[in-house]
């Protein structure tokens, strides 16, 4: 199947599975077949033991650079709004930077189905933002800019340490359901003329929070973060969050992107292990990438966690056009 099918596929909830011989490139064929020798298995497994037994603990390189993204991207609009800085005004669903009007794509779509018309302003800010994110990535938003991202980590990280001592467990739901809720938030804005999401969206919660010290929705931040640390791992970001699929829909054919590269790879699956939307890395599982080296699909949110816990620098980032930038 065509690589950009398969993505939007698997985006929409679609489930992956092992391509058959014929749906792969003869070159991967080819490399398959010759890590599937005696040989090559023996120095696999050899390779994995040294690595689990050795010093190795991944580096926390891209992880770190996020997080300052999130807080220094989330605090200008705070700075800006409170010391009248004009830089940035008005929060993350729909701000002006230094006079050009910045919409969140969602937001907007909301807002022009509620009012039934097409807002030039928000159009222009649409349109802004589309261009900006398909470059960089589509749901690099969730991981380089969303502050729900930043808590949800930190939420997750306590789920993992009480899931390893069975106090909590990871609850899992068809990933299907995000498109529903993404059609059923459509139709409300449309059916009522109100943007019925963006009150329960924690990104604009935390957004309007942090900006304009609204903090009656925080109440609903801390269910869904309860519901994430003692019953479902990133709950909201893999089942809910309609933000998530419309940056994943405009970072489909994004020319930044991580790369796989299967020649390197030792299947031993760290990077599925944290992935916040692990069905994107399946196809690191032995026997399953169509080619030797593969774009990963769209719903990737470019957070580098995996990029950053392989061991052998099978995962890394690409900007197309620009060789090995990073
Ligand atoms: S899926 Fe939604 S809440 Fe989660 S990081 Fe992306 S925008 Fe934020
Ligand atoms: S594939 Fe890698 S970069 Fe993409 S979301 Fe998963 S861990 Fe992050």
């Amino acid at each position: 199947m065509n690589r950009f099918v398969e993505s939007w596929r698997l985006m929409l909830g679609g489930k992956p599975y092992k391509p058959a011989p014929e749906q792969m490139t003869e070159a991967a064929r080819e490399l398959h077949a010759f890590k599937r020798t005696p040989e090559q298995k023996r120095l696999r497994i050899a390779a994995i033991h040294e690595e689990f037994e050795g010093e190795y603990k991944g580096s926390y390189k891209w992880h770190y650079r996020r997080w300052i993204s999130i807080i220094v991207i989330n605090l200008i609009f705070v700075v800006s709004y409170h010391y009248d800085v004009q830089l940035v005004e008005g929060a993350l669903t729909a701000s002006r930077f230094v006079g050009f009007h910045m919409a969140d794509l969602n937001a907007a779509l909301q807002v022009m189905l509620a009012y039934k018309e097409l807002l030039i302003n928000l159009a222009i800010g649409s349109a802004t933002v589309l261009i900006v994110w398909w470059l960089v990535g589509g749901r690099a938003f969730c991981s380089w800019v969303c502050p729900y991202h930043l808590l949800a980590e930190a939420a997750e990280w306590l789920h993992l340490k009480l899931a390893a001592r069975g106090w909590a467990k990871d609850h899992t739901f068809d990933r299907r359901l995000r498109v529903v809720i993404y059609v059923v938030f459509i139709v409300l804005a449309f059916a009522t003329g109100y943007t019925v999401f963006e009150t329960i969206s924690p990104v604009g919660i935390l957004s309007r929070f942090l900006v304009y010290g609204t903090w009656l929705g925080l109440v609903w931040v801390g269910v869904l973060l309860t519901i994430e640390i003692f019953y479902s791992r990133r709950f909201w970001c893999r089942y809910i969050c309609p933000i998530g699929l419309t940056y994943g829909m405009v970072g489909s054919t994004s020319p930044t992107h991580v790369e796989y590269d299967l020649a390197k790879c030792l299947h031993e699956g760290e990077c599925r292990r944290v992935c916040m939307v692990p069905h994107v890395l399946e196809i690191t599982k032995k026997g399953y990438a169509p080619d030797t080296r593969v774009a990963i699909g769209a719903d990737c949110t470019r957070c580098g966690m995996c990029v950053d816990v392989c061991p052998v620098g099978a995962l890394t980032y690409k900007v197309k056009g620009l060789d090995k930038l990073l």
